[in-house]
């Protein structure tokens, strides 16, 4: 027996241990003297027949909950066994589809509003939501899932209500013929979110609007005016208060080190709102610039948070599961963001915001078979991070061959960064990374884009909320 790779621990003020596994997703808080047992079986002499039947027990405890395993070689196989369960996941269909590339704001990160030219940016007709509709259809035939779920994103969804109205009661009368329910939400820049456009939508299964607040008033005005230049915080936040009684809604936000700071002020403006109760979630990523000399030869791509040394945007938009999304870079300046990360969910959770825990952040989306992004015109993408550039599209909803698709589409297929991050235990909850930032900061998408920094600082705090303690850190 040994102790598994994916054993991660953290001492307790109380001279307790927090052991987790990322594997099994096992924690548990125990003794110094149990938790060392780890570390014993280790050695050359330990002989379990002659241990203290406590520490038989807890012996026996630990391999139930994988935290011991027989050897090296289960650790692998058990860790590909999960990556392969996630991938073949049939519980959900999920679809993410942009059906605009216009965008009314000129957000200070978003070229799209630096260069102005957003206006005449691809939109989805109605015929293509049709085509759009009859595809998923047609997956839902293949897939069999139970749910099937639909988030709309863009540029700004609500600049083409029509196509999305349309795509959505069409898909949803489709998933009701077949007996699987469908849920939907909508991640908008808030400005033109009303009761009207909810109430369009909760028929077809809406469960949640997320919104993107970038700081307080004076910072998330500055960072996301309207088009002509115009601050938008009041109006958004006018504009939820409105909806917050028909649909939970989340607040999402990007930070740099200079707006860090500013979003305590935010925080405590949300709580002090009428509708505080109404939301869901809160949770915020940082806008990451790309390391020196990295490659910046993704231009093409939908920016909406990585950005280049010139402010001007390099990557896309995250949309795992957690919300908050794990754009990542191996630059200097993200241990500064890692701490802010830290900083920012603690200050969340004072308030009693719900938010991501920052541990359990992986595999994301990419890696499921099950999962797509569609663009306006119907182009297939493996994740919302690779829309727009039509040479990462993997498909088409048309079926039609096409090689290039093919070959990107064998790429993303045998996508695997984690094969190359050793033995670091975080691999089951990381998954290597961001492949989006690791494509637009290294040129490489296949390579680890590494937080493991964030991962302990968060896990420290996971451990201490199990244990109501002050910790010393992970081990
Ligand atoms: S690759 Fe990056 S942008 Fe795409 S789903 Fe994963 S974390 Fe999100
Ligand atoms: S990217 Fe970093 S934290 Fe993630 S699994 Fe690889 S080495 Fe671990």
């Amino acid at each position: 027996m040994q102790s598994s790779a994916f054993n991660v621990r953290v001492p307790l003020a109380t001279g307790d241990v927090f052991l987790m596994n990322t594997l099994t997703d096992a924690q548990l808080v125990v003794s110094a003297d149990a938790a060392a047992l780890l570390d014993r079986v280790e050695q050359r002499n330990f002989n379990v027949a002659a241990a203290e039947p406590d520490a038989v027990e807890a012996l026996a405890t630990f391999a139930e909950l994988g935290l011991l395993v027989r050897d090296r070689e289960t650790d692998r196989e058990n860790l590909e066994r999960r990556f392969e369960t996630f991938h073949e996941d049939r519980s959900q269909l999920r679809i993410t589809i942009l059906t605009t590339l216009q965008c009314n704001f000129a957000c200070d990160y978003c070229y799209q509003g630096e260069h102005g030219n957003s206006q005449s940016a691809a939109k989805m007709s109605i015929e293509t939501s049709g085509q759009v509709a009859a595809w998923i259809a047609a997956q839902l035939d293949v897939v069999r899932p139970p749910r099937l779920s639909l988030t709309f994103f863009g540029g700004e969804p609500l600049l083409n209500v029509p196509a999305m109205v349309d795509l959505a009661d069409r898909s949803f009368r489709a998933a009701s013929e077949r007996g699987v329910e469908q849920v939907v939400s909508i991640i908008t820049n808030g400005l033109l979110l009303t009761p009207n456009v909810v109430d369009a939508m909760l028929p077809f299964g809406l469960t949640g609007v997320k919104v993107t607040l970038d700081g307080d008033r004076e910072t998330h005005d500055r960072m996301r005016p309207a088009r002509g230049g115009q601050g938008t915080f009041d109006r958004i936040i006018a504009n939820i208060r409105r909806v917050a009684d028909r649909v939970p809604v989340a607040i999402g936000g990007n930070f740099d080190a200079a707006t860090a700071e500013r979003y305590p002020a935010l925080l405590d403006f949300l709580k002090d709102q009428d509708f505080a109760g109404r939301i869901a979630k809160v949770a915020f990523k940082p806008v990451i610039k790309p390391a020196a000399g990295g490659s910046t030869g993704t231009r093409s791509l939908i920016p909406l948070t990585a950005v280049d040394a010139g402010n001007r945007p390099v990557g896309s938009s995250c949309m795992s599961a957690a919300g908050g999304g794990q754009s990542s870079s191996v630059c200097d300046n993200c241990h500064f963001v890692d701490e802010q990360m830290d900083m920012l969910r603690a200050e969340t959770k004072r308030r009693g915001f719900s938010t991501v825990d920052g541990v359990h952040m992986g595999p994301c989306e990419l890696y499921r078979r099950h999962s797509h992004t569609i663009g306006p015109d119907g182009a297939l993408y493996a994740c919302p991070g690779f829309t727009g550039d039509n040479a990462l599209a993997v498909g088409h909803i048309s079926g039609q061959a096409d090689a290039l698709r093919d070959e990107t589409a064998i790429t993303f297929e045998h996508l695997a960064p984690w094969r190359n991050c050793g033995d670091c235990s975080f691999i089951p909850v990381c998954g290597g990374g961001c492949a989006v930032a690791s494509y637009t900061e290294l040129g490489d998408m296949a390579a680890p884009s590494c937080h493991k920094r964030a991962f302990e600082s968060a896990l420290t705090s996971l451990a201490e909320e199990a244990a109501g303690f002050t910790t010393g850190g992970v081990q």
